[in-house]
C-alpha cells in the first residue's frame, strides 16, 4: 500500500499547487527552480544505474531501454506542443487567448498525472528506493501540475466549476494511477522499458516545462542555484536512501 500512500500525498501536492501558487509566483519560480534539479537527480542517480543494473542481471545490451527513453520524452513533447497543455505563460495569453486549450488538455493533464501514479507504482516493483525517489519526483512536479491546471480555469473563466472539477480529478488521478499497479506486474524487459520511457518523461518535463517556467517571469542566481540544489539533494537522497 505504500505507493498508494505516496500517490495519495500527491493529491494534496496537486491542490496546494492548484490553489495557492498563483498567490506567491516569486517563491513558486524558485521552488519550481529547485523541483526542476531533483527531475534531473532522480533520472540520473536514481532511474538510469537501476535500468543499467537489471539490463546485467538480464545480461541484454541498453537500445532498447534508451529508445524507450527517448519515445517517453518526445512523446510528452509531441502531445504538449500539439494542444498546448502545460502552457502557463500567462502574458501570452493577452495577447492570444487559447480556445481550445479545455476539455483536451485538461484530460491529457488527467492521463499524465494517471501515469505519475503507475510510475510511482512500477518503481516499487523495480526497488523500494527506486518506489521512494520516483515518488519525491512526482510529488515535487505535481504541485506545478495543479498550477497548470487552475491556469487552465483562469481562461475557462465562464466554465470555472468544471475546470475545479478537472483540478480535482487531476489530483485523484496518481492515486488511482498507483492503485491500477496493485494488479498486474511488470518484471525484466518490461520493467526496463518502462522506466526508461518514465525517465525521458521526466526529463521532458523538468527541462522543457518546469525549468522554462522557473525562468518565465525573471532569472536569478538563487533560481539556478536551487536547481543545482536540487540535482545535489537527489545524489544524497540516492547516496543514503
Ligand atoms: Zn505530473
Amino acid at each position: 500500500m505504500t505507493p498508494v500512500l505516496l500517490a495519495a500525498a500527491t493529491f494534496l501536492s496537486t491542490l496546494i499547487g492548484g490553489l495557492v501558487g498563483l498567490k506567491n509566483k516569486d517563491r513558486l519560480h524558485r521552488y519550481l527552480g529547485f523541483t526542476a534539479g531533483v527531475l534531473l537527480g532522480v533520472v540520473a542517480f536514481e532511474l538510469l544505474p537501476e535500468i543499467f543494473s537489471l539490463l546485467g542481471e538480464q545480461h541484454r545490451t541498453p537500445e532498447v531501454a534508451m529508445i524507450a527513453l527517448v519515445c517517453g520524452f518526445l512523446a510528452f513533447h509531441i502531445i504538449e506542443k500539439s494542444i498546448l497543455i502545460h502552457h502557463t505563460n500567462e502574458a501570452e495569453y493577452e495577447v492570444h487567448k487559447h480556445p481550445h486549450v479545455g476539455i483536451a488538455s485538461a484530460v491529457t493533464l488527467i492521463g499524465h498525472s494517471f501515469l505519475d501514479g503507475i510510475g510511482i507504482g512500477l518503481g516499487f516493483q523495480a526497488s523500494t528506493t527506486v518506489g521512494i525517489t520516483v515518488a519525491i519526483a512526482v510529488i515535487a512536479h505535481d504541485f506545478s501540475d495543479g498550477l497548470n491546471t487552475v491556469n487552465l480555469m483562469l481562461i475557462n473563466k465562464n466554465k470555472s466549476r468544471r475546470a475545479f472539477m478537472f483540478l480535482l480529478a487531476d489530483a485523484v488521478a496518481p492515486v488511482f494511477g498507483a492503485l491500477s499497479t496493485l494488479l498486474f506486474t511488470v518484471s525484466g524487459g518490461g520493467l526496463i522499458l518502462y522506466l526508461g520511457f518514465f525517465a525521458g518523461f521526466l526529463l521532458y518535463i523538468g527541462a522543457s516545462e518546469i525549468l522554462p517556467e522557473a525562468h518565465s517571469r525573471h532569472s536569478s542566481y538563487r533560481t539556478i542555484g536551487l536547481t543545482v540544489l536540487g540535482a545535489a539533494f537527489m545524489f544524497a537522497v540516492s547516496r543514503f536512501a
